[in-house]
């Protein structure tokens, strides 16, 4: 278990694409552990591979209903749209309007390479779109409607 660096804006890792995992080694098991913790660590709901500095296309999700590991996912479907606020942890302190896909089903290897389809809506959905996009060096950024702005958090009265 370790916490890696998140890498983040500017930093040219995350312009970059993705290789395809072909076998799971040692070190990529590692690597999707490491990824867990850093997720957890940083109070995130997703991290991809780049944002720790390798380009590996591997995803961790939890939007709070338990870990998914993706391993070369691909989005084969996707319907209706949602447009909210989204951030990332790569840009932090920082949040931004982006329209997405509101169901997306996405076709991924789990951790024994097995193939398997899973869906989503709303916040699931709105997680793959934006991890499957940095393991082809996308950022939300540049979909962010009106750019991006300061994440305020108002006082309770
Ligand atoms: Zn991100």
């Amino acid at each position: 278990m370790a916490i890696r660096t998140i890498r983040e804006l500017g930093d040219e890792v995350l312009t970059k694409p993705c290789k395809e995992v072909t076998k799971l080694t040692l070190r990529t098991k590692i690597l999707i552990n490491d990824m867990l913790d850093t997720m957890y660590e940083a109070m995130g709901v997703g991290l991809a591979a780049p944002q720790v500095g390798i380009l590996k296309r591997i995803v961790v999700i939890d939007i709070g209903d338990g870990p998914i590991v993706l391993i070369n996912p691909e989005i084969i479907d996707t319907d209706g749209e949602q447009t909210g606020e989204e951030g990332c942890l790569s840009v932090p302190g920082k949040a931004g309007v982006v329209t997405r896909p509101n169901y997306v089903k996405v076709r991924a290897l789990n951790e024994e390479m097995e193939e398997i389809e899973l869906e989503g809506e709303g916040l699931l959905a709105r997680a793959f779109c934006h991890e499957i996009d940095h393991l082809d060096g996308k950022m939300y950024v540049e979909l962010a409607e009106g750019g991006i702005h300061d994440v305020t958090y108002e006082e309770e009265e």
